[in-house]
């Protein structure tokens, strides 16, 4: 890991300490091994979703395990909607995104965006698409622009878009804070300024929000240190600064969350049980149905009563 970080932070002319770079370097490690496509993949990503994304029958084993993690999953995404993935711990909800964000190619079964055979787009052409905010974003003790601009090749000095991203996520402030786009972020420099958890989050959303007109965000627990109250604001601030970046592009929202205090807003609901969806519908289609969904939602509520 170190050896690669060293030559990812060499190729963005990045100076990092080994440990955020190793962090980093996994992340582009897996969207440079993901999903290999043929040399047939020469279709446009579309600039607007007309219908949706589809997955037909998809399953999918990561390489080497003998099981598949997810099994024959049928879905449809509408263009626009924001969907919500809910399930226990391992059910496949991050393995699911990871595949609509083309990391991963499905073992079996079609992902379609707009009837056009995701492994027929190439990947870079997808990838700008798509705005992700994962859990485990990295908070890299480098400069502001680093932070925002990383992965960006030609937005990393593009000070107008840089800071556009800043104002969409409200990340203002923090970058005040830290002394502007050459500030240094962390302790692992004497004059670093150090954020708060919440400051990091905005300039993880203003990174993911770099990239114009997605047609995909994608959130994968973003808010898991975050209490309910603090969860709920960073998705509606996620949701406003998407919608206006997406601009009747058809973006669809999704995020995986355990708060259903987030999740019940949802246009569609996708319960994920043992890698295959159990449940589908909306949150009050889904407690009518009295099944998984209902279940968990009254165990959560009953622990916060
Ligand atoms: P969830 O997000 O619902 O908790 P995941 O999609 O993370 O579930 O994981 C589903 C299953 O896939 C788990 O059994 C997990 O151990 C397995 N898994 C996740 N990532 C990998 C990986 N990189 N390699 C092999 N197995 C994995």
């Amino acid at each position: 890991a170190v050896q690669i970080s060293v030559q990812v932070a060499g190729a963005i002319g990045l100076h990092a300490t080994v440990a955020a770079a190793a962090r980093t370097a996994g992340r582009f490690a897996e969207l440079a091994a993901a999903a290999p496509r043929p040399e047939s993949a020469t279709a446009a990503a579309p600039r607007r979703l007309r219908h949706g994304i589809r997955l037909d029958g998809v399953t999918f084993a990561y390489p080497g395990a003998a099981e598949p993690t997810l099994r024959d999953v049928d879905l449809t995404l509408p263009a626009g909607a924001t969907v919500a993935l809910v399930g226990e711990n391992g059910a496949g909800k991050s393995t699911l995104v990871k595949l609509l964000c083309g990391l991963y190619a499905p073992t079996g079964g079609t992902l379609t965006v707009d009837g056009t055979d995701l492994r027929r787009i190439p990947a870079a052409s997808w990838h700008r698409r798509i705005a992700m905010l994962f859990q485990d974003f990295a908070r890299l003790h480098w400069t502001v622009r680093d932070n925002v601009g990383v992965g960006e090749l030609t937005l990393h000095d593009d000070d107008t878009a840089l800071q556009a991203a800043i104002h969409r996520a409200r990340a203002g402030r923090a970058v005040d804070q830290a002394g502007g786009l050459e500030g240094l972020l962390g302790r692992g420099y004497a004059d670093g300024t150090e954020l708060s958890g919440g400051q990091w989050q905005s300039l993880g959303l203003a990174r993911s929000l770099m990239r114009p007109r997605p047609l995909l965000l994608a959130l994968d627990e973003p808010a898991a240190a975050l209490d309910a109250h603090a969860e709920n604001a960073l998705f509606t601030r996620f949701a406003t600064a998407a919608r206006r970046a997406a601009r009747g592009s058809g973006a669809i929202t999704l995020f995986v969350s355990h708060r259903f205090s987030t999740v019940r807003a949802a246009d569609l609901i996708v319960v994920l049980r043992d890698g295959t969806v159990a449940e589908l519908g909306s949150h009050d289609d889904l407690m009518a149905r009295r099944g998984l969904y209902h279940d968990l939602f009254t165990l959560q509520a009953k622990a916060y009563a």
